[in-house]
């Protein structure tokens, strides 16, 4: 028997990575524009790395982490999200010393355990984005404008933008305690889950997909109405500035986030249109993230979008191979060779060409450059060697005519560049 890939462990084929790469180009034009520099980091770390910043009571660190020691016995886990990975870089390399603001970005896989479904995978890729060093409402407007203006570029449509305060260190433990009181009061409507949570990890009740817990904290007491002055005020200024930049958004105030780290403004990108998995994008604010890893007391702000969301949002449409724009059929052991040379020196030129490598008919040559759609095919004899010329057959139009040899390359050339 064959072995397989990994279930929820997706390839990416040829055909569906143009829509990848369009997206991944698109993010590094946009977020470039926009001031943020590339940070690649590993896919393994520490597994206390995400225990401490994710938080120990998430649906992430209690069950949806690929974690396993290696052989000298440590605590190793495939990363399950890049924020945490980002800012341990951040501090270890004290960016923060060559420049007192830090924008970065990452494109790269994640893994997490959870079922596999539509929209929902083990291994999936994100992009994101992380501003450091800026907690000026100004900026978490701009990080909303650029996501949207990201979404709007790459033309995914019916999306909507939903954004909320979760407050700070001040005014959450007050709204914690106030949720988990009413919670309690309707203890037998929760799912298990919510249950036992409800006095850890309170808030996660408001996000619960249990439809029986959603109905139970319809009436659940409000986290704007609890945020302290400083945090409404800034709520209300990135508000405002968003409405400047004409952003459209709507203000949902039972998002939660599924990580403990964030503070202040949270944010998703939403759509109806894949089932359960509606959130293609998500972050927030985190400002006590740094300082809770070690690192100095610098506010940030993120976020990490899906691309097999993106891309299924995209559509199932296969984007066509790229057409080579000559094929080499030949005749003869010494045509052959010639052909081979050409064929080597138009690609180091940057000329998509092709040709058979296994010594096939004429006829068989001239199927394999049909199949391939190429644009124009050249035909070598060896009579037509020995006079250093050559059949440049252009499919189009089916339009044929001798030429030598020396103009090929200067010909498609220029043909390229002028079409
Ligand atoms: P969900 O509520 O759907 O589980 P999440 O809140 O766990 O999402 P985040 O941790 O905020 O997701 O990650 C940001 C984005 O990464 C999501 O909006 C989604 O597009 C994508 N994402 C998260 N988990 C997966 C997954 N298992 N498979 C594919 N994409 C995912
Ligand atoms: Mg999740």
């Amino acid at each position: 028997m064959s072995i397989t890939g990994i279930k929820g462990m997706n390839d990416i084929l040829p055909g569906d990575i143009e829509t990848w790469q369009y997206l991944e180009a698109q993010a590094r034009k946009i977020f470039g524009a926009f001031g943020y520099r590339e940070i690649r980091v590993p896919v393994v770390e520490k597994t206390e790395l995400f225990c401490r910043s994710i938080g120990e009571t998430t649906d992430i660190v209690e069950k949806e982490m690929y974690t396993f020691s290696d052989k000298g016995g440590t605590s190793m886990t495939l990363r399950p999200e890049g924020t945490a990975p980002v800012m341990r870089s951040f501090i270890q390399h004290k960016l923060y010393a060559q420049d007192p603001v830090s924008k970065l970005y990452y494109i790269g896989p994640m893994f997490r355990h959870e079922r596999p479904q539509k929209g929902r995978y083990r291994q999936f890729h994100q992009i994101g984005a992380e501003v450091i060093g800026i907690d000026d409402p100004k900026i978490d407007a701009q990080v909303l404008a650029m996501l949207s203006h990201y979404f709007e570029s790459v033309a995914i449509p019916d999306v909507s933008l939903q954004i909320n305060s979760l407050g700070c260190p001040e005014c959450r433990p007050g709204y914690r305690q106030a949720l988990s009181d009413f919670l309690e009061t309707r203890q037998d409507l929760l799912c298990a889950d919510c249950q036992r949570r409800y006095t850890t990890n309170p808030l996660r009740a408001l996000d619960c997909k249990v439809p029986g817990c959603k109905e139970a904290t319809s009436e659940a007491p409000d986290m704007l109405a609890h945020l302290c002055s400083g945090c409404d005020d800034h709520f209300s200024q990135v508000k405002a500035y968003l409405d400047n930049l004409e952003v459209v958004y709507t203000v949902n105030p039972r998002m939660v986030r599924g990580l403990d780290y964030y503070t202040k403004t949270t944010f998703e990108m939403v759509t109806n249109s894949l089932g359960s998995q509606n959130a293609v994008a998500a972050g927030g604010r985190y400002d006590g993230l740094i300082s809770d890893l070690g690192g100095p007391a610098l506010p940030g702000i993120g976020f990490a979008m899906g691309l097999e969301r993106l891309a299924l949002m995209l559509g199932e449409e296969e984007l066509v191979p790229p057409r080579p724009e000559l094929f080499i059929a030949t005749l003869g052991i010494a045509a052959t060779k010639a052909g081979f040379n050409l064929l080597t020196r138009l690609q180091r030129q940057g000329i998509l060409a092709e040709m058979e490598y296994t010594g096939k008919s004429l006829k068989a040559q001239l199927r394999r450059a049909d199949k391939l759609n190429t644009r124009r095919v050249l035909i070598l004899g060896e009579d037509e060697l020995a006079r250093g010329t050559a059949q440049l057959r252009y499919m189009d139009e089916s339009h044929q005519e001798e030429v030598t040899l020396e103009s090929i390359e200067a010909r498609l050339l220029k043909e390229i560049h002028d079409a």
